[in-house]
């Protein structure tokens, strides 16, 4: 079997997520491809990165419309590469590029898409995914006995980093034609302070507040545990809406999915379109004033108490024991 996994980057380096990927794909017992787009002579760099997770070869389509996202260049681009490849698994990490251009790969290719699996088990040709429906609520398991190639997209997270596998594949260029990319980004203007930020989707550790930290300038409390623990800071929809964080901050139903290791959920009720996007992290901490909160049925630890005061007590414990 020959599993082509596209492998997102953003300023010179692979995503973790795609790495991730990479590094489950190396245990399955396929051949597997790495795949990346960009600009002619950008992508030389990511070669060694991608080699440490053993990819059996590696693929670079460049061509001066892929300096920048479009959903027709790379829907092209990556459906041509999975043809001349003779892909016979098709994956990808979740994120907001491949949410966008791959189901247009997969009715190039003719097939169907599983996407935003949180589960995905190949052996031999039998490939299964599991992927959540009704906002979580449950569980389908998808088999691809009918299509062909495979296609799935993966949550960050879901699967875990396995071990590094050195490999040692020379990066081959393919013949690449975007074709008319009929909307393109022509800049991207990076945001002050937001180079170094790891995203939400991607975030090992999270650290989120609700509508219940009053305002913008209070979520400095989070932000100082986030600090101290390297997480990423969250939010609810209430505390977005009322302009205490920015929309790409929104965890939930109408903003990101996330699987952390660990989400700390600072005065959040826990409504079911908040559950629908943390609900799959693997340890839940609540604080919550009111002990009857919904958030707390989630929650593996939950604490009843005023998140002013929880947030600095849980900030200076971290440290204590961070420090030995
Ligand atoms: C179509 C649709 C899509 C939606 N999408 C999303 C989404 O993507 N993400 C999302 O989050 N929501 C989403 N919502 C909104 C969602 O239904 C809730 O309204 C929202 O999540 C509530 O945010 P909250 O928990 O911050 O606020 P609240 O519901 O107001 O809860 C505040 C909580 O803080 C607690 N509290 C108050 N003071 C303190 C204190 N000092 N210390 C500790 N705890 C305290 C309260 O007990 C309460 O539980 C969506 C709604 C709809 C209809």
């Amino acid at each position: 079997m020959k599993t082509v996994i596209y492998c997102e980057h953003h300023n010179g380096k692979i995503k973790k997520s795609s790495l991730e990927l990479l590094s489950n794909a190396a245990t399955w017992g396929t051949e597997v491809h790495a795949l990346a787009l960009g600009a002619p002579g950008t992508l030389d760099g990511l070669a060694a990165e991608l080699n440490e997770y053993g990819p059996h070869a590696i693929h670079f389509a460049e061509h001066a419309g892929l300096a920048h996202y479009s959903s027709d260049g790379f829907a092209k681009v990556v459906a041509d590469a999975a043809k001349s490849l003779g892909a016979e698994i098709l994956l990808a990490s979740v994120s907001t590029q491949t949410k966008d251009f791959l189901p247009r790969v997969a009715v190039k290719l003719d097939t169907g898409m599983a996407s935003d699996c949180t589960a995905l088990t190949v052996a031999g040709s039998n490939v299964q995914a599991t992927r959540p429906m009704y906002s979580g609520k449950c569980f389908a398991s998808v088999d691809f006995s009918k299509a062909k190639p495979v296609m799935a997209t993966i949550r960050p997270n879901a699967l875990g980093m396995k071990a590094k596998k050195a490999g040692s594949a020379t990066a081959t260029k393919l013949a690449t034609d975007p074709g008319t990319i009929r909307a393109g980004v022509k800049e991207v203007v990076a945001k002050a302070g937001a180079q170094n930020k790891v995203d939400l989707t991607e975030a090992e550790r999270i650290v989120s507040g609700g509508r219940s930290l009053k305002s913008s300038e209070n979520f400095k409390i989070l932000e100082d545990l986030a600090t101290t623990i390297s997480a990423t800071v969250g939010a609810s929809r209430a505390a977005v809406d009322a302009g205490f964080r920015p929309h790409s901050d929104q965890v939930g139903q109408t903003g990101k999915v996330v699987s952390p290791s660990l989400y700390m959920a600072f005065g959040i009720s826990g409504a079911i379109q908040h559950l629908a996007g943390m609900r799959s992290s693997k340890l839940i901490v609540a604080v919550n004033t009111d002990q009857n909160a919904p958030i707390f049925q989630k929650a593996d630890y939950g604490v009843v108490a005023d998140l002013f005061e929880a947030a600095p007590k849980i900030n200076e414990e971290f440290k204590k024991l961070l420090q030995h």
